[in-house]
């Protein structure tokens, strides 16, 4: 079959063809006129996003008057001082809709010259953040969280199984909409229990805070989560690493082990306390279910303890 294609010259000069791309994005398009501060366009799609009219979007006073109070200032103040000076930029701001409710905007404003240097006018696309806004919110706030004692684990002080859950399930649904990757690290102590029957159980404490406290520093951007699973067993939640990052933490995590040397006298393996690892990493999609990707690095986890202890598994299954 042969498919008739049009010149590639009567595609780029049809204006139809730039007219329909840009009111099918979700991302809306607009143009302010320098000289006068109107809206010479703003995309129709505008009108489902905030409720307003197309035709209601007049001068930059109506751009202006539609941003939240709080909001208001700083953001009119920043792109007005970054058109002046030329300068592509962006802002993130609430809009106020029809309805009086907000939307956060995330604006990017490119800035077009005439031929003799000064602004001609600007042109920008407008996306709707909402979503990010409320994840990243939420996240801030579980941070928060990790301060008040119902989040942390008594005994090492690092983040606990109910702080895990909770920030595990937005971080995950996070890199969903991203499409940037998550990565994950179980960790489980190497035969902590003859450390425990050897040293007694107050040593065994004492090892386990050493060794949280060592996972949470190699774990070290804010975004990074060390929390104690249970018994001798702790995760780490990496958002946006991808495998290679997290493979270097893994083994970051090893050396400053190693150079905290807890002495064990009863590993088979070293001569000071060591852990066994399993690393997962995944841009989850709409098919893929959380629960069956922590087990997947379970059976890392489990594969490195079968393979040896002292190690790390980020094999592919
Ligand atoms: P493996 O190398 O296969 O991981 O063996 P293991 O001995 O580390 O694992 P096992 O599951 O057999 O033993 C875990 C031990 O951890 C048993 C338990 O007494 C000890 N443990 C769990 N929670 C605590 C705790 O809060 N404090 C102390 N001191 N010990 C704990
Ligand atoms: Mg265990
Ligand atoms: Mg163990």
């Amino acid at each position: 079959m042969t498919i008739e294609l049009p010149a590639r010259e009567t595609t780029y000069e049809d204006p139809s063809f730039y007219r329909t791309l840009l009111e099918s994005t979700k991302a809306i398009p607009w143009r302010i006129d320098w000289s006068t501060m109107q809206f010479s366009y703003i995309g129709p799609q505008i009108e489902k996003l905030l409720g307003w009219t197309q035709a209601s979007w007049v001068s930059v006073n109506d751009w202006a008057d539609r941003i939240h109070p709080e909001d208001r200032q700083k953001t009119v103040d920043f792109c007005v001082s970054q058109s002046q000076q030329g300068v592509d930029h962006e802002a993130d701001y609430r809009a106020i809709t029809a309805d009086g409710e907000y939307i956060w905007i995330r604006d990017v404003v490119h800035v077009l010259r005439k031929p003799d240097g000064t602004v001609d006018s600007l042109v920008g696309f407008m996306f709707d953040i909402s979503e990010r806004k409320k994840a990243e919110d939420k996240i801030l706030k579980l941070q928060e969280e990790l301060e008040t004692l119902s989040y942390k684990d008594s005994l090492t002080g690092v983040a606990n199984r109910r702080m895990l859950d909770a920030l595990l399930d937005v971080e995950w649904a996070k890199s969903r909409a991203s499409r940037l990757p998550i990565s994950l690290i179980l960790v489980d102590i190497d035969f902590f229990k003859q450390y425990n029957d050897h040293y007694g159980h107050r040593a065994g404490d004492e090892c386990l805070k050493r060794v949280a406290h060592v996972l949470d520093t190699a774990a070290g951007r804010s975004r990074d989560l060390c929390a104690r699973l249970g018994g001798e067993e702790f995760v780490l939640v990496l958002p946006e690493t991808d495998a290679a990052v997290a493979l270097q933490v893994a083994e970051r995590c090893r050396k400053l082990l190693t150079r905290e040397g807890i002495p064990h006298a009863q590993s088979h393996v070293a001569s000071s306390v060591t852990v066994s690892m399993g690393i997962g990493t995944v841009v989850p999609d709409s098919q893929d279910e959380l629960s069956e990707f922590v087990e997947l690095v379970d059976r890392r986890l489990y594969q490195a303890k079968a393979n040896g202890r002292n190690r790390i598994e980020a094999g592919v299954d």
